[in-house]
C-alpha cells in the first residue's frame, strides 16, 4: 500500500515535472512566436501565453486605482470618439534611441535606483524579479493547489529551468518575527510597520536569517527548497496587514486550515465563496503594493523630477511595446505614439507609475495593471505597460492566472 501511494506520488511529481517542462516549452516558444512577429499587438487567443491585452482604457478605468506621478507636461491631444482604443501605428517606430538621435536631448546621467520596496526575488547583478514570472497572481484561482480558493500569494517562478535555489530577498526593511514551520519548506515573516507584514513560503530549511533578526531590504532570507508531487519549487510571497488573524490563522479559524491555529503561516488560500475578498481581511497585493511604495518614497508631489529608473526585462513579453501619450486611467483618449523596441537591459527614466490598489478588489489576473511613464532618451515621455496578464494559467472559469513582465524598476540583486 505504502509502495503504491509511494509510486502514484512520484508519478505525479514526474507529471508535474513534464508540466514544468511544458509551460517552460510553451513559454520559450511563445517568445520565439513574439521575436518573429510584426509590431503588432498579438491576440490573446493565440496561444496559451499569450499575454492579455488591455481591456480597453475606459474598462481599465473602472477599476480600482492608484497612481503616482500623475502632473507632466506631456500633451493629451483630445481624439475623435471614432478612434479605435488601440490604432494600429503603421506609419510612426521609435527606433532604439542613441545619445545623437535627437541634437535637443537632455540626457539626465542614469542614476542608481534605491528604493524602499523590491520584488522578492533574483539573480544576483541583476533586476529583482528579472528573470522570474508570477504563475498564480494574488487573489486568482490557483486550479494547481487549491480550486475553489482565492490564492492570497504571488507565485514567483524562474521563466527557464527549476527555481530550486533560487534567491529570496527581503521586499522592505523589518523585523523577522518568524522563521520556521514546514510549509512544505520553511518559512520567513518580515514586520515592516505595526500592520504590515511580508511573508516567504516554500523555502529551504538552511536559512540565511534567524527570528529576532533586523533585515534591510534586499537582504537574502534563503533560497528556494525543492518542489513537491504538486509543483516545482517557487516562492510563494505575502504582504498582509496581520501576523495571525482570528478568523484566518489566529484563534477560531473559519475554514480548513491546514497550518493550525494560532499559526501564523496561515493558509495560503481563501474561499472563493467567502463573503469577504481576502484584501478585505488584511491581504494585500504584493506587486502592487511594492511598486507604489517604491516609488511614492522618492515623489514630491510638485516635483516632475524622475521617480527612479526601469530596465527591460532580459526576456520580454514581446519585441516591442506601445508609447502612450496617457496612462489607462487618465480619462482622455490616449494617444499612440509608436512602438518601443525593447533591447534587454534598457534604462529608462521613470517618471510615474499607475496600478490598481493594494486592497484590490480583482479576482483574477484579467485586469492586473501596471503601466510606467517613462522618458526617452530624445525627452518625450509615454507609458508602456510594465506587467502583461497571461493565460499561462488560468483559473477554472478560464480567466487569466499569470502575469509576464515587460520591465522592472533598476534595483539591482546582490
Ligand atoms: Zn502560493
Amino acid at each position: 500500500m505504502q509502495s503504491t501511494t509511494l509510486r502514484e506520488s512520484r508519478l505525479r511529481a514526474s507529471q508535474r515535472l513534464i508540466g514544468v517542462r511544458h509551460f517552460t516549452a510553451i513559454l520559450i516558444s511563445f517568445l520565439l512566436v513574439s521575436c518573429s512577429s510584426s509590431a503588432q499587438t498579438p491576440t490573446s487567443s493565440s496561444t496559451i501565453a499569450a499575454p492579455i491585452q488591455p481591456q480597453g482604457f475606459e474598462s481599465q478605468a473602472a477599476q480600482g486605482r492608484s497612481s503616482i506621478g500623475q502632473s507632466d507636461t506631456l500633451t493629451t491631444p483630445t481624439a475623435s470618439a471614432t478612434d479605435a482604443v488601440h490604432p494600429p501605428s503603421p506609419t510612426q517606430t521609435i527606433l532604439p534611441v542613441t545619445p545623437t538621435a535627437s541634437p535637443t536631448a537632455t540626457v539626465t546621467p542614469a542614476p542608481v535606483t534605491e528604493t524602499s520596496w523590491s520584488y522578492p526575488v533574483g539573480i544576483p547583478g541583476r533586476p529583482f524579479g528579472d528573470g522570474f514570472v508570477i504563475r498564480h497572481v494574488y487573489s486568482a484561482e490557483n486550479t494547481w493547489f487549491s480550486p475553489g480558493s482565492w490564492h492570497t500569494a504571488e507565485d514567483w517562478y524562474l521563466i527557464q529551468g527549476d527555481s530550486t535555489g533560487a534567491r529570496v530577498y527581503a521586499a522592505a526593511e523589518g523585523e523577522v518575527v518568524f522563521a520556521g514551520a514546514n510549509y512544505p519548506g520553511r518559512v520567513v515573516i518580515v514586520q515592516h510597520a505595526a500592520d504590515l507584514y511580508s511573508m516567504y513560503g516554500h523555502l529551504d530549511p538552511k536559512l540565511a536569517v534567524k527570528q529576532g533578526q533586523r533585515v534591510a531590504r534586499g537582504d537574502l532570507l534563503g533560497r528556494i527548497a525543492p518542489g513537491d508531487e504538486r509543483a516545482a519549487g517557487h516562492l510563494h510571497f505575502e504582504v498582509r496587514t496581520f501576523l495571525t488573524k482570528r478568523q484566518i490563522n489566529g484563534s477560531a479559524p473559519r475554514y480548513r486550515d491546514k497550518c493550525g491555529v494560532n499559526c501564523p503561516p496561515g493558509p495560503g488560500y481563501w474561499p472563493i465563496d467567502a463573503p469577504e475578498h481576502p484584501s478585505a481581511l488584511g491581504w494585500r497585493d504584493p506587486t502592487t503594493l511594492i511598486n507604489l511604495r517604491a516609488f511614492s518614497a522618492v515623489r514630491d508631489a510638485n516635483s516632475t523630477s524622475p521617480l527612479g529608473e526601469v530596465v527591460v526585462a532580459t526576456q520580454p513579453v514581446s519585441p516591442n511595446v506601445t508609447l502612450w501619450s496617457s496612462s489607462p486611467t487618465d480619462g482622455v483618449q490616449p494617444q499612440d505614439l509608436g512602438q518601443l523596441q525593447l533591447t534587454p537591459g534598457e534604462r529608462f527614466l521613470l517618471t510615474g507609475v499607475e496600478t490598481d490598489a493594494e486592497a484590490t478588489q480583482r479576482r483574477s489576473a484579467q485586469h492586473f495593471k501596471l503601466w510606467y511613464r517613462i522618458r526617452i532618451p530624445d525627452g518625450r515621455e509615454g507609458w508602456v505597460q510594465a506587467a502583461i496578464p497571461s493565460k499561462l494559467e488560468t483559473g477554472s472559469d478560464g480567466r487569466p492566472s499569470s502575469v509576464l513582465f515587460h520591465f522592472f524598476p533598476a534595483v539591482i540583486a546582490r
